[in-house]
């Protein structure tokens, strides 16, 4: 799902990895970029408007984050206007105070109502709820057979009329089998009696809309006093989501969405567009056939897998959390003067280390799929031999490494249970790379590089 966007969003944020400094035009390139992967996943224009009228701002504006890089604070914008037009946070169901819940299902036929009535009832049962199907999708032929076989399927009882009789089975309540209203208060009522604290009810849908179906649901709507009415939408039908969306919000009004066939290769228009041109939250995602398909749309990990880049959106909250930038500062000044210690290189490593395991951090980083080699290397191991040098050295060797002779490295060796050839290299690598550090930084100095365009 959503894979020809994602391979294009990540495809667009790629060129700016590497560049120390964005300036407007990569940004307008890049916006340029993702404008066009989401015209072409099919997401409604006044949708992508919003969308890059934001996405440029906020990378325009003054706002940066000393922990991340220029490519990272782009990725991060993108990601959070993802989040923002996806609904934001997570909606949960709304139960009634006074059982039953009634939810009630909306949507074009072939949406996937049915099938949906089955997976929510499931879902809901494995929440310790007792939920009640009814059948009112007296319309499509055998509409009401196929509930009950879902029901079947997931457990629960469902409440339907017998054909040619009345609502009720036995013709006990006394109103025809043909009018959906009347099955869908006589199910409520019935869930009451049954004590059952949650009550699905399917509508009939049509194959295009129409009056007929829009009175019809909001007349089951006005009889049920629904606490949720969910509207179904198929995530395939492409850009006639959005004017489905219109004319059910319109002629039923919803509470929430569900997406179905969310495993067929939509282009992710439907997803992006709904919530914005509704107002109204997405709340389930339907991903398969079999009832155990289903779950609650999370808008923040929809927008992380749409970007493809769970990963590197991990590392960047990781490395805001743990960035000092007082710290960073101070570390940068030493590092160009040549003054780096060992003890701030031991800091370094804590902070690093703070991240997680070293593999996983490295695994992280974008492109670090083609050094997979020499990161295999680099293992937590070899970190704690490094940390058991360092400490196994006193403040004054740490503080001017210079001072390490022969006899120290042996004292050192013993100390911290490594051999005098690993005190060496620690020592040796250490110089090396304060020198190299400090040309680097003199280099960027001189070049007019700003604190933040690491
Ligand atoms: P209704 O007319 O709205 O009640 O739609 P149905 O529940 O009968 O579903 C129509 C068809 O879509 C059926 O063949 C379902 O098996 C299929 N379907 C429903 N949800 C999904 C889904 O999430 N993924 C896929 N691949 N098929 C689905």
């Amino acid at each position: 799902m959503f894979e020809s966007l994602s391979d294009r969003l990540t495809g667009a944020l790629k060129d700016l990895r590497g560049k120390g400094r964005l300036t407007d035009s990569d940004i307008d390139a890049t916006a340029r970029e993702i404008r066009l992967a989401l015209l072409e996943a099919d997401v409604s224009l006044p949708v992508v408007r919003t969308f890059i009228a934001n996405v440029k701002e906020r990378a325009k504006g003054s706002e940066v984050s000393a922990a991340l890089n220029p490519a990272q604070q782009i990725v991060k914008i993108v990601n959070e206007e993802l989040v923002a037009i996806l609904g934001g946070e997570t909606r949960r169901v709304q139960l009634a105070k006074t059982p039953p819940t009634v939810i009630m299902l909306a949507g074009l036929q072939g949406a996937g109502k049915t099938t949906l009535a089955g997976k929510l009832a499931k879902w809901l049962s494995g929440q310790g709820h007792t939920p009640m199907l009814v059948a009112c999708d007296l319309q499509r032929p055998g509409a009401v057979q196929q509930l009950q076989i879902v029901g079947e399927r997931a457990g629960v009882p469902v409440f339907a009329p017998h054909p040619g009789t009345a609502v009720g089975g036995e013709g006990t309540l006394g109103v025809s089998s043909g009018d959906p209203v009347q099955v869908a208060q006589a199910g409520v009522a019935e869930a009451k009696t049954k004590q059952h604290d949650v009550v699905i009810i399917d509508t009939a849908g049509r194959l295009g809309i129409d009056a007929e179906l829009m009175r019809q649901a909001s007349d089951i709507r006005d009889a049920t006093n629904p606490d949720e009415v969910l509207f179904v939408l198929d995530s395939m039908i492409g850009q006639d989501a959005v004017s489905t969306a219109q004319a059910f919000a319109e002629g039923v009004d919803f509470t929430g969405v569900v997406l179905t066939k969310l495993d067929g290769d939509a282009r992710g228009g439907a997803a992006l567009s709904v919530r914005e041109i509704t107002g109204r939250p997405i709340m389930f995602a339907s991903t398969g056939e079999k009832l155990e398909d289903f779950d609650v749309f999370h808008p923040d990990r929809m927008a992380s897998r749409i970007l493809g880049m769970g990963d590197v959106l991990s590392l960047i909250e990781q490395a805001e959390q743990h960035f000092d930038e007082a710290e960073a500062q101070r570390t940068a000044e030493k590092i160009s003067q040549g003054e780096l210690t060992l003890d701030d290189f031991l800091q370094q490593m804590l902070m690093i280390r703070k991240m997680g395991p070293i593999g996983n951090l490295l695994g992280m980083l974008p492109g670090a799929g083609d050094m997979k080699d020499a990161l295999s290397q680099v293992d937590d191991k070899q970190l704690d031999k490094i940390q058991a040098i360092i400490r196994g050295m006193t403040p004054a060797e740490r503080d001017n490494p210079k001072i390490i002779n022969a006899s120290r490295r042996i004292r050192i060796a013993k100390g911290s249970g490594v051999t005098v050839t690993d005190v060496n290299q620690l020592v040796d690598r250490f110089f090396a790379a304060r020198k190299m550090m400090s040309q680097m930084s003199g280099r960027m100095m001189g070049g007019g590089m700003r604190k933040n365009q690491r």
